[in-house]
């Protein structure tokens, strides 16, 4: 694969993503929880570092931003609408945009819903998306700034996506997230098998992130809401996606 990423973990939760055309050599990261980690990984493989991608402008995504620019004189990609709100962009996306980590192409995608201004970077040909705290392992981000309509409308951009793209969120919550899909849908025989699986990796310190995008499809309550099953489970035969995916946001909220 002419695309090779590298799992970081960071801080208590959170990833970030080396990518690195195999090609030529061209290495990016996707958000920069803490430097720390991130030079460390990149020391270790001898890699210099070309570009910080941001997802989006919480604390846990960009604090070690300036600091891994300082080291490292890697440009900086980010968010247009967010950038007031981002450490200084070299680069500033929109939405349709596209850019190059080496011979790989990027599709910038708006995901606003965790916040206004949030985007995702799809890698068509490596089959790999990241969301961030948009789309995530048996879940989706907490809505901080957006209407829950926002981020439906998010996640369905995501949900047209290839069906066998890999999806890199944000942070490792994929247990207690588990634990609200099965109050939504307890028979989803899908879902518990991933619940088991989830267990037996996270038992052995394992990553959970990243999925593919078919299992969340099959499997994640907020990726469900047009779903008849799981709209008659909640007494909302008659509601529309929106109202329904509203709902299982407030059920999370609260659970
Ligand atoms: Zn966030
Ligand atoms: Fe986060």
């Amino acid at each position: 694969m002419p695309l090779e990423i590298v799992t970081i973990p960071c801080l208590a939760d959170n990833y970030a993503y080396l990518l690195r055309c195999t090609e030529t050599g061209q290495t990016a990261v996707v958000d920069v929880p803490d430097a720390a980690p991130i030079l460390a990984e990149l020391a270790k493989r001898d890699w210099p570092l070309h570009q910080i991608l941001i997802t989006h402008h919480h604390f846990d995504h960009i604090q070690g931003v300036d600091t891994l620019r300082a080291e490292t004189g890697a440009q900086v990609l980010g968010g247009a609408d967010d950038a007031a709100r981002l450490p200084a962009l070299d680069i500033a996306l929109s939405e349709g945009d596209t850019f190059h980590v080496g011979t790989e192409m990027a599709d910038v995608i708006a995901v606003d819903g965790h916040t206004v201004g949030h985007i995702a970077f799809l890698f068509k040909q490596a089959k790999a998306a990241f969301s961030a705290d948009s789309l995530m392992a048996l879940g989706c981000g907490r809505l901080f700034e957006g209407t829950p309509a926002q981020m439906w409308e998010s996640l369905q951009k995501l949900m047209k996506l290839a069906p066998d793209t890999l999806i890199y969120s944000g942070h490792e919550y994929t247990q207690s997230n588990a634990n609200f899909a099965l109050t939504i849908e307890p028979e989803n025989e899908a879902l518990q098998n991933r619940v088991q699986e989830i267990a037996n990796i996270r038992a052995k310190g394992g990553f959970t992130v990243p999925s593919r995008l078919d299992l969340e499809l099959a499997t994640n309550p907020f990726l469900r809401a047009h779903v008849d099953t799981v709209k008659k489970a909640l007494g909302m035969s008659a509601a529309s996606d929106v109202d329904v995916f509203t709902e299982i946001r407030k059920r999370k909220d609260n659970f």
